[in-house]
């Protein structure tokens, strides 16, 4: 299970740092996520933003 949450992004993350966005916060408060397979076919990742495919915080504090 991944640890950390990017703020700026919501990807779920290994370790302190996001490969997607250049000094964005990086957060270990976060709830939830989402598994985002196809980005063009799901609703919940048109609604949050998400192009790429990957696992995503639902929210992050
Ligand atoms: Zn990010």
């Amino acid at each position: 299970m991944s640890d950390f949450a990017c703020k700026e992004c919501h990807l779920l993350l290994q370790e302190n740092n996001c490969p997607r966005c250049v000094d964005s916060e990086i957060s270990r408060e976060w709830q939830g996520f989402v598994e985002v397979l196809n980005p063009e076919k799901s609703e919940i990742a048109k609604e949050m933003g998400i192009k790429t495919p990957g696992r995503y915080a639902l929210r992050v504090r």
